[in-house]
Parts: C-alpha cells; sequence; structure tokens
C-alpha cells in the first residue's frame, strides 16, 4: 500500500532528507501525513500585515520581515530576556522573550528573513510583541502564498517547504485510495468529516472551522481506538477460565506477618485487606497498588503469594530488573522460607542445571514461589497451578507482557500490579479503565524526610567532602550518573568518568564501585552484593538503581548532571535514600540555567509527595508525555489531551465499550487498526 512506501519515494526527498524526517520518527508516506503539522502555529496569509499597520491592543497578529539585530538583556529587577528587533521597512517590532522562552531565539541572526505572529502592543520607539513564534523565510519562498499553511516541527536542514510539498503529495495519493479508519457508522453518526476530507483539512485547512473539525476528529479516533485496544486487551485476558477462589488467611500468612521485624502500617493493613478479600472472591483480582517509594510494598506482595502458597497454589512475581528479583527474591525467601513454603528465583542469568531443576519445580507444583524477571514469559516456563500473578514497578512492562504471563495459568488468576509512579487520576482512568487501586499513602514510621539539596558544580567538591564524612561515619552513598561512557555530544557526566575521578581523587581509599546497565549480570549482582553487605561504601551508577533497589544503611545520594533526569526519575532515584533511620540527603548537582531544568529542580527540592510530584509533573510537561502512555505498553497520543480532552476520553470510552462487545464492530475496529497509516495500535491488538 502506498502509505507503507519510504518517503524517498516522494519527489524532493532525497537520501539526506529521508535521514532528516527519520529524527522526526517519519519513515513512510504514511508518516509524512501522520505527521501533524503544529496545532497553534498555522498561517494564514490573508492576515500578513505591514508591521506600521499593526494594531495594537494586545491582539495575536501575523507579520514579516528582517531581523536587526539578537541580544540577551537583564530587566530593572536583574531577570534575563532576550529581544529579537525586526524591520519591513514600514516599521520595527521589538520581540521580547523572557524565561524558558528564551532559548527560541538560539537559531535566529541579523539578517535572516522571518515571518512572526504574536501578541503586539505599543512601545515607545517600537511595536512590542509578545508571546511570539517566529518562523525562517527560506530564500526564494514566496510569503504572497493564498490560505492557511501549516508548520511542521523541522529536523537539520529540512525547512517548511520540503514537508509542505512532501504532504501535497502524499494527499494526491491518499485522494486515489485511502480506506476509512473508523467504523463508518460512528464517522457518519457523530458527524465527523470523512477521512480523506479530514486529513486534507488538518494540513491544508480551507478555513479555521475546517481545521477544527478535522481536529476533533483526529482526537476522535486516536482516543477511541486506544480505547478499543484497553478493551481488546482486558478481554483476551478475562478469558472465560475460572477465577481462583482463596481460603480465609491461614497459617503460612499467620506465620509470614509473625516473622516480619516490624507491624505493618495502617495503610499497608488496609492494602492487605483490600487484597486478601479481592483473593477470596472467586472472581479474579484486577487490582493496582500504588505506594509512592519506600512505601513498603514487597511485604504486602509477599503476604499475597503467602496466601496463595497456603492454598496450594503458586504465585509469582515479575520485576524489570535482575538487581531487583535478587533483592525481592532474599527478602520473600527470609519472609516465607521459615513459613515452609519454597521460593526460586529464575532469570536469564539462572544456570542452565538450576534452570531445569526449577522449571521442573514449576512444573509439578513442588515451587510455590516464584520471582524473575523476563524470564518468567518465555514459553517453555509453564505451572502447575499458578493463581496469583504480580508485578513489581509495572510501568516497564507492557500490557502484551502481562497478558502473556496470566495465560500461563489453567485459570484466570488474580492479578495484582504495583507500582512506584504514582498516576494521576486522570491517566489510571485511560490507562487502566477498571481496575481497582489501593492507595498506600506516606512512609513506614522512625523515617527522617530526605533533605534535598542543589548546588552548582561549583560546590563539588565540599559536596564530595561532605560524603567522605558520611562514609567515614559509616554510612553508603549512591553517586548516580546520566550516561555510561562520556559523548562529546551530550554535556553530561558518564559513570565511568566520575568513578575514575572519585576513587583518584575525593574519595582516594574509600571502597567505591561501579554499576551500569552494560555490565554482565553476574558483575552486576556482585557489586550489589557487596553493596548491600556494606562491603562497597560508595556506588557510582547509572540509572539501574532507580528502580526499588533497598539499601536502608545508604543514607546519601549525589545526583551528577540532575537537570538531565525528569521529574519522576529524579523522585524515583532519590527514593533510594531514607530507608533507615539515619538522616538521608540527597545533592542535585547542575550547571543549567534554562528555566524548565531549575524549575524541575526546584520543586524536587521542596516537595517529597510522589503524588504531588506527579501532578506537577503532569503541568509541566502536558499528559502525553508524563510516565508516557507508552511504558504501560500503549502508544503515546499524538493529538489528543488526555486533559484537555477528557469528557471525549470518557465518551470514547463507551462507545469502544459498546462497539467491542459486538463482534461485528469488533471486526470492523480491527480492519480500521490494519488502514492506521503506521502500526502503533496494532501491537496492542496483536495484529
Ligand atoms: P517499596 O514500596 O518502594 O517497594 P519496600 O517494599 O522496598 O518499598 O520497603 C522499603 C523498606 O521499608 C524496606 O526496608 C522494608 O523492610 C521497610 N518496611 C516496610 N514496611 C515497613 C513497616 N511497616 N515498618 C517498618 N519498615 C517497613
Ligand atoms: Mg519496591
Amino acid at each position: 500500500m502506498w502509505w507503507q512506501l519510504p518517503a524517498s519515494e516522494l519527489k524532493g526527498i532525497g537520501p539526506k532528507k529521508a535521514h532528516e524526517l527519520r529524527k522526526l520518527n517519519i519513515e513512510t508516506i504514511g508518516d509524512i501525513l501522520g505527521n501533524y503539522p503544529r496545532l497553534n502555529s498555522y498561517i494564514d496569509y490573508s492576515e500578513v500585515k505591514k508591521i506600521s499597520e499593526l494594531t495594537t491592543g494586545g491582539e495575536r497578529q501575523l507579520f514579516a520581515g528582517e531581523i536587526v539585530s539578537v541580544v540577551e538583556k537583564f530587566s530593572q529587577k536583574g531577570k534575563r530576556y532576550s529581544l529579537i528587533v525586526v524591520t519591513d521597512g514600514s516599521a520595527f517590532a521589538e520581540i521580547y522573550f523572557f524565561a524558558r522562552q528564551r532559548f527560541l531565539t538560539r537559531n535566529f541572526a541579523a539578517g535572516s528573513k522571518v515571518l512572526v505572529t504574536g501578541r503586539v502592543k505599543p512601545g515607545r520607539t517600537a511595536r512590542n510583541v509578545t508571546e511570539a513564534v517566529l518562523q525562517p523565510i527560506g530564500d526564494g519562498e514566496n510569503i504572497k502564498e493564498p490560505g492557511i499553511l501549516p508548520v511542521y516541527s523541522l529536523a537539520g536542514s529540512l525547512t517548511q517547504t520540503d514537508l509542505r510539498k512532501a504532504v501535497r503529495q502524499a494527499l494526491a495519493l491518499a485522494a486515489g485510495e485511502l480506506p476509512e479508519s473508523l467504523p463508518a457508522g460512528l464517522v457518519a453518526a457523530r458527524g465527523l468529516p470523512g477521512r480523506f476530507e479530514a486529513l486534507s483539512s488538518i494540513h491544508f485547512p480551507e478555513s479555521f472551522a475546517k481545521l477544527q473539525a478535522a481536529k476533533n476528529r483526529f482526537v476522535f479516533e486516536e482516543l477511541f481506538l486506544l480505547q478499543c485496544g484497553l478493551h481488546y486487551y482486558r478481554h483476551h485476558v478475562k478469558t472465560d477460565k475460572n477465577g481462583v477462589k482463596h481460603g480465609r488467611d491461614g497459617a503460612l500468612v499467620a506465620a509470614a506477618l509473625e516473622g516480619l521485624p516490624f507491624e505493618l502500617t495502617a495503610m499497608q493493613k488496609k492494602a492487605w485487606e483490600e487484597i486478601s478479600l479481592d483473593m477470596q472472591d472467586a472472581r479474579p483480582m484486577h487490582r493496582l497498588l500504588q505506594g509512592d517509594v519506600g512505601s513498603g510494598k514487597t511485604v504486602v506482595s509477599a503476604l499475597a503469594l503467602a496466601k496463595t502458597a497456603e492454598n496450594g497454589f503458586q504465585g509469582c512475581i515479575m520485576v524489570p530488573t535482575e538487581i531487583l528479583a535478587q533483592q525481592h527474591y532474599a527478602t520473600l525467601e527470609e519472609y516465607l522460607k521459615p513459613a515452609g513454603c519454597r521460593v526460586e528465583l529464575l532469570t536469564s542469568s539462572t544456570r542452565a542445571a538450576a534452570r531445569k531443576e526449577i522449571l521442573r519445580g514449576l512444573a509439578d507444583g513442588a515451587i510455590s514461589v516464584v520471582v524473575g524477571t523476563h524470564s518468567l514469559i518465555q514459553n517453555e516456563v509453564a505451572f502447575k497451578s499458578l493463581a496469583l500473578v504480580v508485578t513489581d514497578e509495572q510501568h516497564r512492562f507492557g500490557v502484551e507482557q502481562r497478558a502473556r504471563l496470566a495465560n500461563k495459568s489453567n485459570f484466570s488468576p488474580d492479578v495484582l500490579v504495583m507500582t512506584a509512579t504514582p498516576i494521576p487520576r486522570t491517566l489510571a482512568l485511560t490507562v487502566y479503565g477498571d481496575l481497582d487501586v489501593s492507595v498506600m499513602k506516606g512512609l513506614p514510621p522512625g523515617r527522617k524526610p530526605i533533605m534535598t539539596l542543589c548546588y552548582t558544580n561549583d560546590k563539588r567538591a565540599e559536596v564530595y567532602a561532605g560524603v567522605l564524612r558520611e562514609v567515614g561515619k559509616g554510612r553508603q552513598a549512591y553517586v548516580v550518573c546520566p550516561l555510561i561512557e562520556e559523548s562529546e555530544a551530550v554535556e553530561a557526566s558518564s559513570a565511568s568518568a566520575v568513578h575514575q575521578e572519585l576513587v583518584q581523587g575525593p574519595l582516594q581509599g574509600v571502597s567505591c564501585a561501579l554499576l551500569h546497565g552494560r555490565m554482565k549480570d553476574v558483575e552486576k549482582e556482585k557489586v550489589m552484593e557487596g553493596f548491600v553487605s556494606g562491603e562497597i561504601s560508595v556506588l557510582v551508577a547509572t540509572t539501574v538503581i532507580e528502580v526499588g533497589v533497598n539499601v536502608p544503611n545508604a543514607s546519601l545520594m549525589v545526583i551528577e548532571t540532575a537537570d538531565r533526569f525528569g521529574l519522576a526519575q529524579l523522585h524515583q532515584l532519590r527514593g533510594r535514600v531514607g530507608r533507615g533511620s539515619e538522616q538521608s540527603y540527597c545533592v542535585m548537582l547542575t550547571d543549567a540555567d534554562k528555566p524548565e531544568a531549575l524549575t524541575r529542580l526546584q520543586i524536587m527540592r521542596d516537595c517529597s509527595d510522589g503524588f504531588l510530584l506527579a501532578e506537577k509533573d503532569l503541568e509541566l510537561r502536558g499528559a502525553g508525555q508524563l510516565f508516557g502512555l507508552r511504558q504501560h505498553g500503549l502508544p503515546d497520543l499524538r493529538i489528543a489531551d488526555i486533559l484537555q480532552d477528557m469528557d471525549v476520553l470518557i465518551e470514547a470510552r463507551d462507545l469502544a465499550r459498546r462497539t467491542m462487545s459486538d463482534p461485528k464492530g469488533a471486526r470492523e475496529v480491527e480492519a480500521a487498526i490494519k488502514y492506521q497509516l503506521d502500526d502503533r495500535f496494532c501491537r496492542i491488538f496483536n495484529l
């Protein structure tokens, strides 16, 4: 089909441009059409004014001109801002960029021609323009072209003209053949523009009304198909197999509780009650356990695993990393073994002989509980009577992987997903739909709040002197770096370079190890064991330690080039300390001056509640990227915004449920999915 052909089949797209398009995730002709213009940046050429004609009541207007100067300035209050002066011969315009907009001026220099939209106010010597969007006008580009023109995101040497030309060619192909990508009944019933009309209008709208109609259609389409995908997935897991009815808490659960070195917190008790009741129900449990980092989820899952074992069934817990699997295995053995429950560990580094033995034990039921990584979903793993499936740090697993694990059971097993990534309610609704949710807020008692500090790199020596002092008192520390090896392209500290620097300099004589994802599993294990046992005092690591690692004696974390991390990730990282009774510290080092980065670090410094941080992250980054849908095994949204389009989302959910419950409707959706311009929805449907 034409939309699957490479973009380079289009005139004007040679190998170089094809390469640059790939940076925008555009491979095929279909991708060209699926790459929507920036939604607030269309240019209406009938509206281009002379600078002298601009009205000055603060309205958004469009004008063109040549850049006279680009300068950095300070306001009277000492705030930095950038100023671009433009003239078209009729008058001058001063365009202001404040705060985070300042970096927008980087690509502009005196002498180049630009098209500007922005809010215009009067000024002393020139028009003052704010909230501006600047677009370079290429040589020979005709700005008198009539109509409303799209503005695309660009990469490399690509120009707006390149993309517009490519889109026009692709639209010509679409005019010949373009199957509908929504069930026809829905398009008619909702009065949506047809697919071709909508695609034409989103790229080259005849009017803003048509543009809006096209946008509405694609927002609906995206959310509807996403909801159909989720429905399909759930239906797929919830087969007609029977659920398992567990008995009331018995001896093994009691023994496990008895053996704990602490009392459960009120939150843990409540979560456990909810889970326990779910398990006693004949209907399969589908529960999400949300608890901030360090809130003590592992012990709750241990009780659930004990419960399934004491009922003569098997339980498994899948975790995303080898390190985490090791650690959970140790914890679960400690809690469950004394109670007479056989626990095993299965990962990619399990030796062949042991592996064979474990596979046998799982198949004949001798093993009650297995902890593992992705290895658990491999085909040769079979269970005698799997009744409970737990996934930890589940945002690392896709829907499909969870389904594969659940499908290893002869029953419809109870499913518990645990996450330390607090998912805001709105996103939970999209991703989990009808999953029940238990929330554990707060931390176990006796923890002191982590002190979070942010320093520029000129304080680095002092920071590491502090590390040395803490280590001298018997504490342990993490040093987290964004990259493994030094790369010229990115000014980020690499773990190996920092490790070398520290052992030769400030941490000379201190037992200091390196941990990163490219090391062999056995090496990683050895290092982790050393750190857990206290033999290693300082662990210089990449984000491999981000999830789940639990070493209570580690009370200090230094995050190098902290601005390179997102809020959610920083919070996860910080959660590695503050797990013991000592005062813990998290020091973020940065030389960033980008306002976005500084805002992020400031929020981190002032806020330790993961749920609050998640909401802030949502505000800062928008719903599309937050804890990306992709992390849940779903495609990112391209045009819909979960927050803004909430009402459409809810409607789409109902419609998806109705459509998918009807075999004819489901077939129609399947066909529609196949006719998408790319395969991002196919993956959910396993098409
Ligand atoms: P997370 O929710 O991040 O997975 P963990 O399960 O790793 O947290 O627990 C973090 C630490 O808290 C562990 O050292 C665990 O032993 C401890 N812990 C858990 N529950 C309690 C409790 N009720 N009282 C005291 N310490 C607890
Ligand atoms: Mg955990």
